[in-house]
């Protein structure tokens, strides 16, 4: 309907163009024919009224030579002879056809023209009218043919009387019509002019139209107005005989009873407007030609445009319904241009539901609205390049992460635009769900599940990068390799869920010194790296470093632990960092690992809870470290260690309570190596386990030995590592050593170290407990450097003390050594414990603890470890305190 009426919009425009157009041309014409009739009517009027004069005067001529005649005639009588009379030119023949008088009975007495044919004209209108009328004005006859002259003529006669007033006779002047209507001339009235003489008694004296005569008395006369004045009207065409319309004028003669006409032909006075109205026409034709073809034009193109426009609106209908459907919102998008032709904003022209509730409005408020209304400014500017491009590029589709002042609420949508028209189709999808999926995805592979840190799979995808971009822009990268120190002994200890919170913690610590553009990586285990990017000197490594070490070592609470009557336990983690730098240290991913690794090594190696540069050195020295475990590897296997002894005595009689076994490791080349040496590496790798089956054995090995050999046999006490305790079944260990080589359980002691009894693991007590149950006694080994309490070793039911070197040393120098020994030794006794001091290295030392009631001495004032065989010689020597006096 809308269409129709849009279609019908240019022929109804035309058309009223077209009226417009015509009713101008007729009115043109129109008014020209008006001034043309007014111009007709007024010159016939004039004329009419030259020509009623014109014939008054010539009547009158006629009327006076009539009167002349009548008067010769009366005096003459008889005699009066007109022929002579016209001789003389009285009567020009141009004027007059003839001129006679006849008498009383009707016979021509003298005339111009001979007249002995005619008989007595008695019979004639109007002798007749004068015999019986005694009115002696002239008469005007109508058009008769004449008996003299055999011709039509118009007879102006008058009566004659005699003396007495008699009828005496009528004087007949002839006139022709043609006389009549000689008035007329071409350059007055036109080709068909009209002139006519008429009286008032309606009959025609003479006439003309154009070149012909009227052909009297055919002719109808024209009906007379009546008046004494000139008058004119248009006579149509059905009164002439040529069937032309008339412009006549009518004025009547002054002294005769007659109408003079004249008049002009309608045709003939238009004529000269024929050519401008014609023009006229022709224009007016042309004008609607044109407007006509216009219509059609524009008719034609408009019905395209519209079926172009329901064709389109049919197609997006059916998108719309299509996309109504579905789950994608769809947008046109209409491109708004300034001057210069460049898109300045889009219009959203139309757009489905779906779409709409992307904004958050409904699509009747959304369409319409402007991107400019609906972007906040300067996020406007970014969208609106983005819709450009696509302009330029007619296609655009991408994934895009809505940021938060979008009038999108959606996390992540995938767009798709194609240039149309003058606009952009746009669909955009919901791909929120399926991002977050994906970044779930991506995050297990790329977190660790225990910090939230990104893994060893984020670091090899991340690190080629950012080595990249290092290297592009000249700058410094740093790798920190992080070692939480003894995290092991925590995670055995303190059981697992304590191991997690401290990792936690100490990436939580990590993260928190470091820069937003730096990066903590969780390797695995306790170990963790941190990624400094950019690095401007080294100063700001060791400055960074220093914080990671400092952060982790204020003391934290775990809750994980709850078992503790003290509540809380307190944390404080150390940690050993190793430090490569790109590119100094290394170019790719595995060397800097490597080398901040071997750095870690060193710096934990070197004492713990420092860091450390890497430099080549350390890497000699981690190759000398992988060749020793390799040989301690190939010597274990070969059995190639030994065991010394090293007495422990009674403090005051100096005798024999005990040998300690400590092991020596007879490599190939450097002899006998110390076990400060290889222990550690032993324990952290594992090697431990065998090295320390292998130990045990030997003991009781010696022990069997020496039994043989009739020795009498003090308690061997063995260092066992608590990575032994933690890793292997040490109960089984002894039990089957104890067997195989048929040694009684109370000459096997075992040394261990404080950090053992930290933990909470109760298979470790049970395994402590079994030991004690089977007959070993248990000794806690560098007491004082460790952080147990004494409510553990109370829970632990340990025998004996064996307190560390550092504190006897101190013997001697300081009272604060003293009194500190003082308490261990009394706390000990009162825990049912006897005490040990280690390192007693002079008889100073030796006398203060005997002040101090230490039960037990070692130390080299005692005797320095020795061969088995030396030992042997100590056990039968029994009393070993190289003072006279104590020597009972
Ligand atoms: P430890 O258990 O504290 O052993 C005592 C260490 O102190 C021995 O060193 C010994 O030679 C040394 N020593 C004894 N008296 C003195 C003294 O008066 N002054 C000084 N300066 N040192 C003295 P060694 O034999 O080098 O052993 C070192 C450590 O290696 C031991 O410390 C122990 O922890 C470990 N170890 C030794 N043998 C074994 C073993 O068979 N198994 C395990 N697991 N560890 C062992
Ligand atoms: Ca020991
Ligand atoms: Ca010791």
């Amino acid at each position: 309907m809308r269409n129709w009426k849009l279609l019908s919009v240019w022929p109804v425009l035309g058309l009223i163009v077209i009226g417009v157009l015509w009713f101008a041309e007729q009115s043109q014409v129109e008014l020209d024919r008006r001034a043309a009739a007014n111009d007709g009517l007024r010159d016939a009027a004039t004329l009419s009224k030259a020509y009623a004069r014109y014939i008054d005067r010539s009547l009158e001529q006629a009327d006076q030579l009539s009167l002349f005649i009548q008067h010769e005639w009366e005096h003459r009588g008889n005699s009066l002879k007109l022929e002579e009379l016209s001789q003389l030119g009285i009567f020009p023949a141009s004027q007059y056809a003839f001129v006679s008088i006849i008498n009383r009975d009707g016979i021509v007495l003298t005339g111009s023209l001979s007249a002995t044919s005619v008989n007595s004209l008695a019979d004639r209108d109007y002798f007749q009218f004068h015999k019986h009328h005694a009115d002696t004005s002239l008469r005007i006859g109508t058009p008769t043919v004449g008996r003299i002259s055999k011709r039509i003529v118009i007879q102006l006669t008058r009566r004659l009387v005699d003396g007495q007033g008699n009828f005496d006779g009528v004087l007949l002047i002839a006139v022709e019509p043609a006389q009549l209507t000689s008035f007329y001339d071409n350059a007055s009235f036109g080709k068909h002019g009209l002139l006519a003489l008429i009286g008032q008694d309606g009959r025609v004296r003479a006439g003309r139209v154009g070149e012909d005569m009227l052909q009297l008395p055919h002719e109808h006369a024209l009906p007379l107005i009546a008046g004494d004045v000139a008058t004119s009207a248009l006579y149509d065409r059905q009164w002439f005989a040529d069937r032309q319309a008339r412009y006549v004028g009518q004025s009547p003669l002054g002294h005769f009873p007659m109408v003079a006409i004249a008049g002009f032909s309608e045709q003939e006075r238009l004529s000269p407007y024929q050519d401008t109205w014609h023009a006229f026409e022709m224009f007016a034709v042309a004008g609607t030609i044109v407007i006509v073809m216009f219509i059609v034009i524009a008719g034609l193109l408009s019905a395209r445009l519209i079926w172009r426009n329901q064709r389109e609106s049919e197609v997006r209908l059916t998108y719309r319904l299509a996309t109504e459907s579905g789950h994608d919102g769809f947008y046109m998008l209409r491109a708004l241009r300034d001057r210069s032709q460049q898109v300045v904003d889009f219009e959203v022209a139309d757009c489905n539901e779906r779409g709409a509730a992307f904004t958050g409005l409904p699509s009747s408020q959304l369409v319409g609205k402007l991107l400019s209304q609906l972007y906040p400014k300067p996020y406007f500017y970014v969208v609106l390049d983005m819709f450009r491009k696509a302009m330029e590029e007619g296609f655009n589709e991408s994934e895009l992460q809505i940021p938060p002042e979008s009038p999108v609420k959606l996390e992540w949508i995938e767009y798709k635009m194609i240039r149309s028209g003058t606009g952009l189709a746009l669909t955009a999808r919901d791909i929120s769900h399926a991002k977050r999926h994906e970044r779930e995805l991506w995050n297990m592979a790329n977190e660790d599940a225990l910090t939230a840190l990104p893994n060893r799979k984020w670091m090899a995808a991340h690190l080629p990068g950012a080595l990249k971009r290092a290297e592009d822009s000249g700058e410094m990268l740093a790798l920190l390799f992080i070692d939480l120190d003894d995290f092991k002994d925590v995670n055995d200890t303190q059981g697992h869920s304590a191991g997690d919170e401290l990792l936690r913690l100490a990436a939580e610590r990590i993260k928190a010194v470091l820069r937003p553009s730096d990066y903590v990586v969780r390797l695995g285990g306790d170990e963790f790296i941190v990624i400094l990017n950019p690095v401007a000197d080294k100063s700001h490594v060791v400055h960074v470093a220093d914080r990671i070490a400092n952060t982790l070592k204020q003391p934290a609470s775990l809750s994980a632990t709850t078992q503790d009557t003290t509540g809380q336990r307190i944390a404080s983690i150390a940690a050993s960092i190793g430090i490569a730098i790109f590119p100094g240290d290394g170019t790719d991913i595995e060397t800097l690992l490597k080398n901040s690794d071997i750095a870690m090594y060193h710096a934990k190696a070197e004492g713990k809870g420092h860091f450390r540069f890497y430099d080549q050195s350390l890497s000699d020295n981690l190759t000398r470290r992988l060749d020793t475990e390799r040989a301690l590897q190939l010597s274990i296997e070969q059995n190639r260690f030994e065991l010394f002894y090293q007495p422990r005595v009674d403090s005051v009689t100096g005798e024999l309570r005990s040998m300690e076994a400590l092991v020596r490791w007879r490599h190939p080349e450097r002899g006998l190596v110390l076990p400060l040496e290889f222990i550690p590496l032993a324990e952290r790798s594992d090697l431990i386990m065998r090295l320390g089956t292998l130990i045990v054995n030997l003991a009781c090995a010696q022990i069997a030995q020496w039994q043989d050999q009739g020795y009498p046999v003090v308690p061997i006490s063995i260092n066992v590592s608590p990575r032994q305790f933690h890793r292997g079944d040490v109960y089984a260990l002894f039990a089957s050593a104890l067997s195989r080589h048929h040694v009684n359980a109370a000459l096997v002691e075992i040394e261990i170290t404080e950090s053992l009894m930290m933990g909470e693991a109760e298979n470790i007590d049970a395994t402590l407990s079994k030991l004690r149950k089977l007959g070993i006694k248990l000794l806690i080994d560098d007491f004082g450097t460790g952080y147990s309490s004494l409510s553990q070793l109370q829970r632990l039911d340990m025998d004996v003390l064996k307190v560390d070197r550092a504190f006897t040393s101190e013997l001697g120098l300081s009272r604060e050594g003293e009194v500190f020994f003082n308490a261990i030794v009394s706390m000990a006794h009162a825990l049912g414990m006897s005490v040990v001091a280690e390192g007693t290295e002079t008889l100073e030392q030796l006398e203060v603890l005997r002040g101090l009631g230490c039960d037990e001495v070692q130390g080299f004032y005692v005797a320095r470890p020795v061969t088995a065989s030396e030992a042997g010689v100590m056990m039968r020597k029994r009393f070993l305190l190289p003072e006279a006096p104590n020597r009972l």
